[in-house]
């Protein structure tokens, strides 16, 4: 067990990182966060009580940092795996097992797939002669991604009709095309495993996303979603066993008319789980530190009828005003300096009593 009065390390500087170092705080720890952005850029660093700028492959500083760490997580899943891997891996926690597994989509798909989870059909795409091949066997619609690297809808093409694919500049980068799913709904599942092995899940929210980035989750979901969240839970259940979990992870779903069929996840804390903050009891970034400390995990029930969290993107954050006029509602904002187009700039919770 790691006692309260330790420092946590967190790889990576942003929103995610602020939520961790918070909840951290409230339970004693001290966080160290490291990221390439200076300081001053970084909104974790403003929470924590120490920050390391420096790259993600400079071995010296991460040892440095991990010297100073008594467990190291991460809030994003783009870290070099080489980089971990030079770190004293015991005390990574998820597992560098996890992050390999999610940080590439064909990975994800593969590993998910053995554990008898539907994500849509696939392939890996490196020529276009590939992308040809796929979309013959797949069909159109479908979806031609960046296989690492990608987070709210960048790195994704439509592709509609066969010749979409005609004279398109694939970017020198391995790629995945997927076969579009027609859903009604989307939903995550978010659980956390303890180092016990225990699991629990939060509510499944039902999750709107407008241009390829979060817009909404609503807790409950719709009827027609919450049916399918047993099947979607004893998936998820069953990767954070097979990855030897520690630490919240998140299943993105569609929820479609053959049941739930797999899209990504994410080793880590997750924007649909903010949510939790005020509507659960417990929320998932006080449960993810107490999972990477070995602390026994508190109740994720919920502590209202109903939440609903919409993301505030770019310019939406200056309406702040008219949110605190609403008192059932409860503003985040992450402390970004410049409103730009598509940026998370915050979030606001509403609780339904
Ligand atoms: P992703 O980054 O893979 O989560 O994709 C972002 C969003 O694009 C998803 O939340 C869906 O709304 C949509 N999307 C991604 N993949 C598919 C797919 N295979 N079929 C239909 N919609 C998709």
């Amino acid at each position: 067990m790691i006692e309260p009065g330790a420092t946590i390390g967190i790889l990576g500087g942003g929103q995610l990182g602020r939520m961790i170092a918070v909840a951290a705080a409230q339970l004693g720890y001290h966080c160290h966060i490291y990221a390439p952005e200076p300081e001053s850029a970084s909104v974790a660093a403003e929470v924590a009580l120490r920050y390391t700028q420096g790259d993600y492959d400079d071995t010296a500083a991460l040892a440095a940092f991990a010297a100073d760490c008594a467990v190291v997580t991460y809030e994003f899943e783009n870290v070099a795996i080489g980089v971990l891997e030079r770190l004293a891996l015991d005390v990574v926690r998820p597992s560098v097992k996890a992050l390999v597994t999610a940080q590439d989509r064909m990975n994800e798909k593969t590993f998910v797939t053995g554990l008898g989870g539907r994500p849509a059909p696939f392939a890996a795409v490196d020529s276009a002669a590939d992308l040809a091949a796929a979309m013959a066997r797949i069909g159109t619609p479908g979806i031609l991604k960046t296989r690492r690297d990608g987070y709210d809808g960048k790195g994704q093409w439509r592709l509609m009709r066969p010749a979409d694919a005609d004279g398109l500049d694939l970017p020198a980068k391995p790629l995945i095309y997927e076969g579009f799913i027609d859903f009604f709904a989307e939903f995550s599942v978010i659980a956390c495993r303890g180092g016990d092995g225990s699991v629990r899940f939060w509510d499944s929210a039902w999750n709107v996303h407008e241009n390829g980035i979060l817009a909404t989750s609503t807790v409950p979901a719709p009827a027609e979603v919450l049916a399918q969240m047993p099947e979607a839970r004893a998936l998820a259940a069953r990767v954070a066993e097979a990855l030897d979990y520690v630490g919240v992870l998140t299943c993105e779903f569609f929820a479609t008319g053959d049941g739930p069929v797999f899209n990504e996840m994410a080793p880590r804390v997750h924007n649909s789980g903010h949510w939790t903050i005020e509507g659960a009891l417990t929320s998932q970034f006080e449960n993810h530190v107490r999972a990477i400390c070995g602390l026994p995990l508190g109740d994720t029930a919920l502590a209202a009828k109903g939440v609903e969290m919409r993301n505030l993107i770019g310019a939406a954050a200056n309406g702040w005003a008219a949110i605190l006029a609403d008192p059932a509602s409860h503003l985040h904002l992450y402390g970004k300096a410049e409103a730009r187009e598509g940026r998370k700039m915050g979030h606001v919770t509403r609780l339904i009593l």
